[in-house]
């Protein structure tokens, strides 16, 4: 009996969870998920669990050799570009087939009034000039770049509460998506929100703070995403990547 193909997803985003409880139900297929560590609780997972970075490119590649992976999937965040530079080279040096699962960006609609940004210093930068009671929702680990900020009140919100250095003006929201349109218009109402801070992550989970702010007439301070590495095979949804993994042949069935 052949082995079963063995595919390790790089996570910690919800595609990656979808991908991971797809494949664990296919049958010859054994499904390794990646998390970084940043998460205290991340939650059970189908499947098998690693946690913890592998050492940079040539430790990603020596555990693809060791633990003979199938093929490779990068679904972590569309911000976490070091770790999917790492898959790349990883796959190139091992000659193990890798996609990268990138969810689309957001884009405006009608009534939006979005500004964009290059880069959270770049977001720094600009805020001041757009409002004063800031709602930010970059993640505690960027907060660094709005530290100087003396001006405006933060509320920042992040799944895990964040460390020093914090702007001077602030209040911390310890909360897990999904929200709702309904939740968001609330809390930005309550708050007295005048700017929204976000990256652009795409998906739906966190998406309906958009929807409060367009109807709220409330700006939009919106970070653009780092490229994909070049040469990456960049897929939008799970579906469209168990299609190819079962095309190739990659998941047996
Ligand atoms: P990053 O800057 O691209 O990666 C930094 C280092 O963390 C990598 O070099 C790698 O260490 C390790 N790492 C990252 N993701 C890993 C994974 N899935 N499995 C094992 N090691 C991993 O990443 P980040 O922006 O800090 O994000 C860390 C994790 O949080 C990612 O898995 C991502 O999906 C998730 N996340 C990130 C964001 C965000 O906004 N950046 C938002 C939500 C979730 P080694 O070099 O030692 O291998």
């Amino acid at each position: 009996m052949n082995p079963p193909a063995h595919i390790l997803v790089l996570g910690g985003t919800t595609e990656a969870r979808r991908l991971a409880t797809a494949l664990s139900g296919t049958p010859g297929v054994r499904v390794t998920t990646s998390l970084a560590g940043r998460v205290s609780r991340p939650g059970g997972l189908p499947g098998e669990v690693r946690v913890g970075g592998f050492g940079g490119p040539e430790g990603l590649a020596a555990w693809l050799r060791e633990h003979r992976v199938s093929a490779l999937v990068d679904a972590t965040h569309p911000f976490a570009a070091t770790i999917s530079e790492h898959a790349v080279r990883a796959a190139h040096a091992t000659g193990v087939p890798a996609v990268l699962l990138r969810r689309p960006g957001w884009r405006p609609g009608p009534g939006d009034r979005w500004h964009d940004a290059a880069s959270l210093d770049d977001a720094a930068r600009r805020l001041p000039a757009l409002g004063s009671r800031v709602f930010l929702t970059t993640g505690r680990l960027g907060l660094a770049a709005f530290a100087a900020l003396d001006g405006p009140h933060f509320l920042v919100r992040s799944v895990e509460p964040p460390g020093p250095p914090l702007p001077r003006h602030c209040e911390v929201l310890l909360a897990r998506g999904p929200f709702t349109v309904e939740g968001e218009t609330e809390l930005l109402r309550d708050r007295r929100i005048d700017v929204l801070v976000t990256k652009d992550s795409g998906g739906t989970a966190t998406a309906a703070k958009l929807t409060a702010a367009r109807t709220l007439g409330v700006p939009v301070l919106v970070v653009r995403r780092p490229p994909p590495p070049a040469g990456a095979t960049v897929i939008e949804d799970v579906p469209q990547v168990l299609a190819l993994l079962r095309e190739r042949g990659l998941t047996g069935a």
